[in-house]
């Protein structure tokens, strides 16, 4: 088996997958009873709070732990807009989840304005600049994409919506978090999105980050759960595993394992054009474009071998095309024919040069035989 698709999900370290067994095995308690049991499942999550916090230069009280960063996303859209007033902007590299969020808005009368992307994926600073005015209330522009890789400059940015209005700004930052740093207070970065399950972290557990000085109502309510901010008895194990490996990705993180796998998959695939290299770049997640080949073809043909890639983001998996390719001015057969090859910490140099291979040798014969399309 080899696994190139980690920016759709990772494993867990088994490390993490020790500490949630533990917690669900002996901490089940709910972190809201009296008993003493439950003051030590209460401590875990305020000690995962603090680590998250300390990994993002923050307060504890500015991290809220959510269901998955799908929600975190959710809950900034449904609730920085306060009273409907004002316009929103995002940029059109955004992950669905704050895509369809904005679009809900839109379908609810709120001026949605979406910053294009440039050529080598990163938003447009001149757009961007020209979609911002006095009345706009909220930006969102993801950090890193989890279609290219390309790294967004939030410093840049928010310098951009600090000059022109009195906007919050939002940065989806699942594929950054833990792998650039970042200290969201110090760029200008009011609420930041995270996710555990792409840092080898477990499944059903986000957060969101929001600078203690702004004030955004509970998107979920019910129990008072984190400071009445997101109702709903915690995970405790998720939340607990999440922390766990921000502390691990840093201690396991080998930079000259991961530029070895980079260096392969674009040597050994230099015949095939990639998308987003220009700009500032992850190096853990790669888009490149086979040109007449329907790159899910060949994802089956792989499949069947036991190598897992990517198409586009797997939550847009059901959606036709991939609508960030073709923000950075991708045509529709340059996007049949292209291909996310995400690294994790696991992965091994040799299993990038073994996948090129392969993916040349299908590519290769689907040509050939002209049957790919
Ligand atoms: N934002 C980005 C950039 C992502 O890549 C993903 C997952 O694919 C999400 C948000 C959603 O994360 P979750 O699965 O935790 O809801």
């Amino acid at each position: 088996m080899i696994y190139l698709d980690n920016a759709g999900t990772t494993r867990p370290f088994d490390e993490v997958r020790a500490l949630t067994d533990e917690i669900n095995d002996r901490f089940y308690y709910n972190p809201s009873a009296l008993f003493a049991n439950a003051l030590t499942v209460k401590n875990i999550i305020e000690a995962a709070r603090e680590t998250i916090a300390f990994k993002l230069g923050a307060e504890p009280k500015g991290v809220y732990f959510t269901s998955c960063a799908t929600e975190a996303n959710n809950w900034v859209f449904a609730k920085a807009v306060k009273n409907k007033r004002g316009n929103v902007v995002i940029s059109a590299g955004e992950h669905a989840s704050v895509y369809e969020s904005a679009l809900r808005l839109k379908n609810q009368g709120i001026d949605v304005r979406i910053a294009g992307l440039t050529a080598d994926g990163r938003v447009d600073l001149e757009d961007l600049r020209a979609k911002i005015d006095a009345d706009t209330a909220l930006v969102s522009v993801i950090h890193c994409s989890n279609e290219t890789g390309v790294v967004n400059d939030l410093a840049a940015i928010s310098g951009i919506i600090k000059s022109q209005s009195r906007a919050f700004f939002h940065s989806d930052g699942v594929q950054a978090f833990c792998k650039e740093r970042i200290v969201p207070a110090a760029v200008g970065v009011d609420l930041y999105t995270m996710s555990a399950h792409k840092i080898h972290g477990p499944k059903g557990c986000g957060a969101l980050y929001v600078n203690p000085a702004v004030k955004i109502s509970p998107f979920i309510v019910g129990g008072g759960q984190e400071s009445g901010a997101r109702s709903g008895t915690e995970n405790v194990a998720g939340i607990a595993g999440f922390a766990r490996a921000a502390e691990l990705y840093g201690e396991k993180y080998d930079e000259k394992k991961m530029a070895a796998c980079g260096e392969i998959l674009l040597r050994e695939l230099r015949e095939f054009e990639f998308n987003g290299l220009g700009a500032r770049h992850s190096g853990m997640t790669y888009s490149f474009t086979a040109e007449g080949v329907r790159a899910e073809t060949v994802l089956h043909m792989l499949s069947d071998e036991g190598i897992m890639i990517g198409l586009g983001s797997a939550c847009s998996s059901h959606q036709s095309g991939n609508r960030i390719l073709a923000a950075m001015g991708k045509n529709k057969k340059q996007i049949e024919g292209s291909f996310r090859i995400s690294f994790g910490l696991y992965n091994e140099p040799e299993e990038v040069l073994t996948a090129a291979e392969r993916i040349k040798t299908c590519v290769e014969k689907l040509k050939k035989l002209n049957c790919g399309r």
